[in-house]
């Protein structure tokens, strides 16, 4: 069958997009890799404390889960577009029942790409010994599995999401030593507006590190992690505000989180042609209209893979994506055409009437009719805050000198600094030549880990990625794509010498 409305994303966007849709009658699968909706920031379960908006989230994923597909365990790899115009959206997916991985495809007319991001790790030595993780990684063991990453651990690198993962840790009862910020502590004070929305937020992490006796140092960093086959101890410098290091320490520990901002998703969008621009912190994302539409027809996106700002913007541009969507949907099946019974969030279960649904939404319209004038400026708010955000917590270029000439910048091709900079003395003056001359960025991650810093020691902003396979995807799967050709023969019996 074809979907009125594929998403891609299970996230606080991808959910609220996908139940304003389904709401409004629309046929509407949602997809995720993950093994529960959430994202990044509602993953949870696993831990008891409670997420500010974790109840309507969970309420919104049980409503949703009532009217329309929910695909977890499904990778979405790529996304092509048919003669006709409908998108295909083909992802990887395990069974109990049969070993490997097996293909889907999913017929749509429309996507929304709520992707999310992942980390930005910054290398340095020692950074590929056991122990060290992102800070994602460590939070995302904590809140899906409820593991601590080690007994005593280090947090290091630079955002206010350190404190939600090192408070997370101390509560959960390993030893935080430090939370070792690299730029200065005035952050997100310097944007008075901004910081009085968040002071309670952050008047608590405060209280909880305290509670913990967590120091919590500005212009530190861990530069180096030591130990033989796991990580034992790191060196924190001071920094000067370039990020030079200007003295240093030894702490020992037995984990260490580091995390230097996130990278949006959205290889799908390039995929298909999507315009992109590059954001306040130089990362690529995808450039949207008012009604969060991308350059491409029939293509939305929504939340983070639109620039780094949180999940309650996140939430906000699903929502409005998906009533463009509802416009959209109306306008292609005529101005008469009347939505279907119980098609209306003015009927949705107690609890999801908050989402605002397609109940208001016009046929087709404008921009302003689509998005009305209050949640434009919600958005503008919470946008100019994700801003604020990347401007208070910046990435410096004195990180470079952390790096010794052995220091693995590609973990997956274990290509050290060495061969990079050789790279570039034989003429290599962006990084996808030194991609192309030292092979950083063509292993199993496919530069998500190293490309940014890639980037960095080119001398360039990163790059839109250019995927044809978004994510990694096992030859199993490719082979078990049949087309109609295919069926045919598979009546035939397989000891039918005619048959091979
Ligand atoms: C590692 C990490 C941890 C974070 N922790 C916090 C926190 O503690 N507190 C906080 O306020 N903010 C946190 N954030 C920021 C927070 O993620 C966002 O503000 C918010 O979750 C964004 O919502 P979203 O819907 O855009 O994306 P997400 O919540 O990231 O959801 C994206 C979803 O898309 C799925 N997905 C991505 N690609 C594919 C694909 N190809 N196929 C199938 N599924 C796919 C992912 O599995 C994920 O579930 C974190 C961000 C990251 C990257």
């Amino acid at each position: 069958m074809t979907y009125d409305l594929v998403v891609v994303g299970g996230g606080p966007a991808g959910v609220a997009g996908a139940l304003t849709a389904a709401l409004a009658g629309l046929r509407v699968a949602l997809v995720d890799s993950g093994i529960r909706l959430g994202g990044q920031y509602f993953r949870h379960a696993a831990r008891p404390e409670r997420a500010p908006g974790l109840d309507r989230f969970l309420r919104q994923a049980r409503v949703l889960d009532a009217r329309a597909d929910v695909l977890l365990r499904h990778q979405v790899w790529a996304v092509s577009r048919e003669p006709d115009g409908d998108l295909l959206v083909h992802c990887a997916t395990r069974d109990a029942s049969a070993p490997g991985e097996r293909a889907v495809v999913l017929r749509a007319r429309r996507l929304l790409i709520a992707t999310g991001a992942h980390d930005r790790p910054l290398p340095f030595p020692g950074w590929d010994l056991p122990g060290v993780l992102t800070a994602g990684g460590a939070q995302a063991l904590l809140k899906g599995g409820g593991v601590v990453a080690g007994r005593r651990i280090v947090v290091s690198g630079t955002g206010p999401f350190l404190l939600p993962v090192a408070t997370g840790l101390a509560g959960a009862g390993a030893r935080v030593l430090g939370v070792y910020e690299a730029n200065g502590g005035l952050g997100l004070a310097r944007h008075p507006v901004l910081a009085l929305g968040k002071s309670g937020e952050a008047a608590g992490y405060a209280a909880a590190l305290a509670r913990h006796r967590v120091p919590y140092r500005t212009r530190q960093a861990v530069v180096a992690a030591h130990g033989e086959h796991e990580v034992e101890a790191v060196t924190v410098a001071r920094l000067d505000p370039d990020w030079n290091v200007t003295g240093t320490h030894v702490v020992e520990c037995d984990a260490l989180a580091v995390g230097y901002g996130f990278v949006p998703q959205i290889e799908l969008g390039t995929q298909l042609g999507c315009e992109t621009r590059h954001d306040v912190d130089g990362s690529p994302v995808l450039s949207v209209d008012a009604t969060l539409r991308t350059s491409v027809p029939g293509v939305w996106a929504a939340g983070e893979p639109v620039g780094v700002g949180g999940w309650r913007l996140a939430e906000l541009e699903g929502r409005l994506a998906g009533r463009a969507i509802v416009a959209d949907a109306r306008q292609a099946r005529g101005a008469d055409a009347r939505p279907a019974p119980g098609a209306d969030d003015r009927t949705a279960p107690a609890g999801v009437r908050r989402v605002p649904g397609a109940g208001g939404v016009p046929v087709g319209g404008s921009a302003a009719a689509v998005v009305p004038p209050l949640f434009a400026r919600r958005r503008e708010r919470w946008r100019a805050f994700g801003e604020a955000l990347q401007r208070a917590y910046p990435v410096k270029p004195g990180w470079q000198g952390w790096l010794r000439d052995d220091t693995l910048v590609c973990r997956c091709e274990e290509v050290p600094l060495a061969r990079v900079r050789e790279a570039q003395a034989l003429g290599a003056t962006d990084a996808r030549a030194v991609k192309l001359l030292a092979r950083p960025g063509m292993g199993w991650c496919q530069g998500r880990v190293c490309g940014y810093a890639v980037s960095c020691l080119a001398g360039e902003r990163p790059q839109p990625p250019r995927r044809p396979i978004a994510q990694p995807v096992t030859l199993g799967a490719l082979a078990s794509l049949t087309t109609p050709a295919d069926d045919d023969t598979s009546d035939t019996p397989p000891d039918d010498p005619s048959a091979h």
